[in-house]
């Protein structure tokens, strides 16, 4: 393998019988058929049209074949572009749109809804992966005459070509393609092989969906460099996945796997002896789950965090101590600094501001939009996050929040997640989400979405009172709304934008 990040992240050269992927009630993948697949399909996209720097978009649901289009994408010197799979064809109407791709891969049952958006942005070629006798990319990959795809050679590609587009999560806007260089994800996979001590003995517990920089590269580059085994569940099931723990010696979750398996009974000292480590990241761990899955398991989760602009910035660390609360230390060769957000100014320890990172995790602009490129970026290299925290005084990372979910009420900055905590704390309260809504007199009201305890339910009076003894003025909610369940992505991230839009006209007929 020629590329930078492919013949990177193989250095190892596993063993041809070494186990890649086990899918759970399913196929296992080895390092052998890996590298044989790939070249085959890789073969079959070049036959397709598929050329250097063209990119091949993918919505498909979760499988090892997923995976190995993504390296023969790769090999083919193309730009993968992984979608995710609850986009609706309204919305996959934007990203074809922007991404303009050679080849769209989508699975048989959105095939025709597929082809006739793609034809209307002037795409000829869509095609299933697997499954249903239509002719599929692995069906012409197998059907390719040994000799072809003996004398496939790989396209030689260098460290700032570009391996893939990433879109976005969408929480705080319209999602944009984050364009990623071979390097920024080899780089990224290294240092996290060495930081979180991956080896060939590790089998990774992967329930995360693949079309998100967690699932796709933390994980799987990660445990490709290392020469590791990934055991895949389609999704995440809490009885699922205490199944196949005996199996793993490691996992990489979301906040919520944790908080769900929490509610499982097999969930022991016992049952997780074995297991190594536990990773947390994409939301904020509540410091509560932290503590409890300590108690119940005896693991200290390890928290982390990224984004798709910028694979992971930091992590807590494996031998020191684990904080519950923080995301740990900038990882190594990550300059991360934290400016105030009007004087852009380095703030001190402890000074809350915007993060601004640097590195060879960070990414190369957006697809497409140099203007938001540009606004993005200091002229010295650092990426604006526009993820607000503070560095303490033992170097360890907090995420406070959003810059956009910043309220400023009465001219005072109010920190929703200061609020969030005070209310999660509150007897009746099982979680909570703040927002800033248009208000006459302040400018922005504070707003509070409390999903409340069915079996003990607080009330919005309640809370307000509990939280007048606890809170100066300007931060107390202004109103407090119950609800049945914060909307949240598949991630687990609370989408702000929907609750904004939800109460904003209630809020703005009492308040005004
Ligand atoms: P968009 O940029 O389209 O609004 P998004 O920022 O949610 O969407 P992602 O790149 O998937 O898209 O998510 C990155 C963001 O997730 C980070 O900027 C940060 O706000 C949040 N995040 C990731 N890990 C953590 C963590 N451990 N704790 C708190 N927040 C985290
Ligand atoms: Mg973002």
């Amino acid at each position: 393998m020629t590329s930078h990040l492919l013949s990177g992240l193989m250095a190892k050269a596993p063993a041809a019988d070494k186990p890649f992927i086990k899918v759970a009630g399913g196929r296992t993948i080895t390092y052998g058929d890996l590298v044989k697949e790939s070249a085959r399909l890789a073969a079959t996209l070049v036959e397709l049209g598929v050329r250097p720097g063209d990119r091949v978009a993918v919505q498909v649901d979760k499988s090892a074949e997923a995976i190995v289009l993504y390296l023969a994408t790769v090999r083919a010197g193309a730009i993968f572009l992984p979608l995710n799979t609850a986009y609706t064809l309204t919305e996959l109407d934007y990203f074809l749109g922007d991404a303009e791709p050679r080849l769209v891969v989508c699975d048989p049952a959105k095939y025709d809804g597929i082809k006739e958006l793609a034809g209307r942005h002037g795409i000829a070629a869509v095609e299933t992966l697997d499954g249903e006798g239509r002719g599929s990319l692995v069906d012409k990959a197998a059907a390719l005459p040994d000799a072809a795809a003996a004398a496939f050679v790989d396209a030689p590609r260098g460290a700032d070509d570009l391996a893939a587009i990433l879109y976005t999560s969408g929480t705080t806007g319209r999602s944009k393609g984050a364009m990623l260089s071979h390097d920024n994800l080899l780089s990224n996979a290294l240092t996290l092989v060495d930081y979180w001590r991956f080896t060939d003995q590790d089998v990774l517990l992967h329930a995360l969906p693949i079309f998100h920089t967690h699932g796709l590269f933390v994980a799987t580059n990660t445990i490709l460099a290392a020469g590791a085994t990934m055991l895949f569940l389609p999704k995440f099931d809490a009885d699922k996945v205490m199944a196949l723990l005996p199996e793993a010696t490691s996992m990489m979750g979301v906040p919520t796997f944790y908080t769900r398996l929490l509610q499982h009974d097999g969930l022991t000292r016992d049952a997780t002896a074995h297991i190594r480590l536990f990773v947390s990241g994409s939301a904020p761990l509540l410091a509560e789950t932290h503590r409890e899955w300590r108690e119940r398991t005896g693991h200290a989760i390890l928290e982390r965090y990224g984004m798709t602009e910028t694979n992971m910035n930091t992590s807590n660390p494996y031998d020191g101590d684990r904080i519950a609360g923080t995301v740990g230390y900038p990882l190594p060769g990550v300059d991360l600094r934290v400016v105030d957000a009007d004087t852009r100014q380095a703030v001190g320890p402890d000074g809350i501001g915007v993060i601004e990172v640097r590195g060879p995790n960070v990414f190369k602009g957006y697809w497409r939009n140099p203007e938001k490129t540009q606004e993005e970026f200091r002229a010295d290299g650092f990426f604006i996050t526009g993820d607000l925290g503070k560095v303490d005084t033992a170097g360890y990372v907090h995420i406070v929040g959003r810059a956009k979910d910043l309220i400023i009420s009465g001219g005072f900055n109010v920190y929703p997640k200061e609020i969030e905590e005070a209310i999660d704390d509150l007897p009746g309260v099982v979680e909570s989400a703040v927002i800033g809504l248009p208000h006459p007199d302040f400018g922005e009201g504070v707003v509070a979405a409390v999903v409340a305890d069915p079996q003990n339910p607080a009330d919005p009076a309640t809370i307000a009172a509990a939280l007048a003894e606890r809170l100066a003025k300007f931060k107390q909610p202004k109103h407090v709304f119950i609800v049945d369940e914060l909307p949240r992505n598949t991630m687990g991230k609370v989408q702000k934008n929907i609750l904004r839009q939800r109460f904003a006209d209630v809020f703005q007929r009492q308040a005004g």
